[in-house]
């Protein structure tokens, strides 16, 4: 019977499943035992009960834009996962370990090794956040008449390219488009599309070729290695760099152990190493998959231009042994780096956000599918057809969540991206609400409150109200515009 079982026998930690040979691993984990935080709470930090009452002030006051609240008056913040993880204690301990030499500290030394011991470039170039790797590698090979391919640029990633006068375009599968598609791996490129926008261009005129992992624009959807593998070919033809956006790598390669052909007895970081092997170099935010509140790195295996990005980091950044950061955040970051490539961790991560996911979709409450790794979109066109787009459904449902719950999330949808430089309006493709899930920080009954709370909204759905925007900038306008309900 083991025998026929073979490398997915888990009978010696949950019991006899001699009866049960065709489950695999992780199926039979969550078909028969809650997976429970891989972690035990050391130190606690306050939540601060309030009442519905009271955050309908706070939301008149905040102009209802819930970038406006003071954080101590959310319950429950969902409003991004970047930098607002909880540290482990060996982080903590890394941050007394930190060593503010100047140059060539020992925590450099560290974070350099935790890195190359997953992604074996060359060069490792440490910098504040994703943002300033992205400035950095694109003033060095961007510029006006360049064209950089992506499955999907993230937004940081997009304004970066843009500010040099280079081109960014999306070539992320037909299904990516679709909220309700069902796909094993969304954020894939689309290779012929890429083949395409590289002949149309001129291979002359593409400096790099960029895979964002997991796909964050597109909701948290990973790429394949098979898809990375046939990007390479591509970029080979042409004799073009790869290179990746690696800000979720770790949830990523889970992704890829659970549902593609091949990896499903492979390490954790092998499956990132063999990722690597496929990539010329990377941008990465610290702030996501390294586990750490700051920090970023840009790394590559090309001389030349490590030695341009590396003048322009001394410019902007720092010494190349600390690039923009302490110590201290260096040794948060290596420390991360071991603990995001373990299976308790990426098995409790991804479980987590699927249970928040599964639980309104069974509600019959409509969610961007599959659920990616980092967060859950609530469709809010779908689920407040009586609100047109141009009022608002995302940001009328964001902050019912609030008002209701304390729950924060983000609206992505016409408040973020309806406004056009020319100052007219359309509808965004979609009207969404990120629900995003710091790493580590809530508990299944935070997560149980928040499905109760939506649950309750969603319900009295038809009594909610569009909202108006009273005040906007001329840019970004969903970080500080002010709004009202419309009355009826
Ligand atoms: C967060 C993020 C960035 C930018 O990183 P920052 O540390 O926020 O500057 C770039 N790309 C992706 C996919 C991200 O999620």
């Amino acid at each position: 019977m083991t025998a026929q079982i073979g490398p997915l026998l888990v009978g010696w930690r949950f019991g006899p499943l001699s009866n049960r040979p065709q489950l695999l691993e992780d199926e039979t984990l969550e078909r028969w035992r809650t997976i429970i935080e891989p972690f035990r709470i050391k130190s606690v930090e306050p939540v601060r009960m309030s009442t519905v009452e009271e955050r309908s002030a706070r939301l008149a006051d905040a102009g209802y834009n819930l970038f406006n609240i003071h954080s101590d008056d959310v319950l429950i913040d969902l409003l991004t996962d970047s930098g607002t993880g909880a540290m482990s204690a060996e982080q903590w301990s890394g941050i007394q370990r930190g060593d503010e030499s100047y140059a060539g500290s020992p925590s450099w030394f560290r974070f350099r090794d935790a890195v190359t011991e997953l992604w074996p470039f060359r060069h490792v170039i440490p910098t504040h956040q994703g943002r300033a790797a992205e400035k950095i590698l694109f003033s060095v090979v961007g510029g006006p008449g360049k064209v950089i391919p992506s499955n999907t640029h993230f937004d940081t990633t997009r304004a970066n390219v843009e500010f040099t006068g280079a081109v960014a375009i999306d070539c992320v599968i037909a299904e990516g488009h679709e909220p309700a598609a069902i796909h094993p791996f969304k954020g894939n490129m689309d290779t012929e599309a890429l083949d395409a926008v590289i002949r149309e261009h001129g291979a002359d005129n593409v400096p790099v070729v960029f895979v964002t992992i997991t796909n964050n624009s597109g909701g948290g959807q990973p790429v394949s290695m098979a898809n990375l593998r046939a990007t390479r070919a591509v970029c080979d033809r042409y004799g073009l760099p790869l290179f990746l956006d690696a800000c979720r790598f770790a949830e990523n390669a889970w992704f890829i152990k659970q549902r593609e052909e091949g990896y499903a007895d492979a390490s954790i970081p092998d499956i990132v190493r063999e990722m690597a092997s496929l990539a010329d170099g990377m941008t990465m935010s610290g702030k996501k998959d390294a586990l750490a509140n700051i920090g970023g790195w840009l790394a590559m295996n090309d001389d030349a231009w490590a030695e341009q990005c590396r003048n322009l980091l001394i410019l902007t950044e720092g010494f190349p042994t600390y690039g923009g950061l302490a110590g201290r955040d260096l040794e948060a970051m290596a420390a991360g780096l071991r603990e995001v490539v373990t299976d308790d961790y990426l098995r409790y991560r991804i479980r987590s956000t699927a249970y928040l996911g599964e639980a309104l979709l069974e509600s019959g409450i409509p969610c961007v599918q599959p659920i990616g790794g980092h967060a859950v979109y609530i469709d809010a066109a779908a689920l407040l057809p009586h609100i047109p787009a141009l009022e608002s459904p995302g940001q009328a449902l964001a902050v019912a969540l609030y008002r209701e719950g304390g729950i924060r999330g983000c609206e992505i949808g016409s408040v973020m991206f309806g406004r056009h430089p020319d100052g007219t309006e359309t509808p965004a493709a979609m009207e969404l609400v990120r629900l995003a899930i710091p790493r580590r920080v809530y508990t299944q009954s935070h997560i149980d409150y928040v499905i109760e709370v939506i649950r309750w909204v969603a319900e009295r759905a038809s009594e909610l109200r569009g909202m108006r925007i009273v005040q906007q900038p001329a840019a970004l306008r969903h970080f500080t515009a002010r709004f009202e309900p419309i009355a009826q």
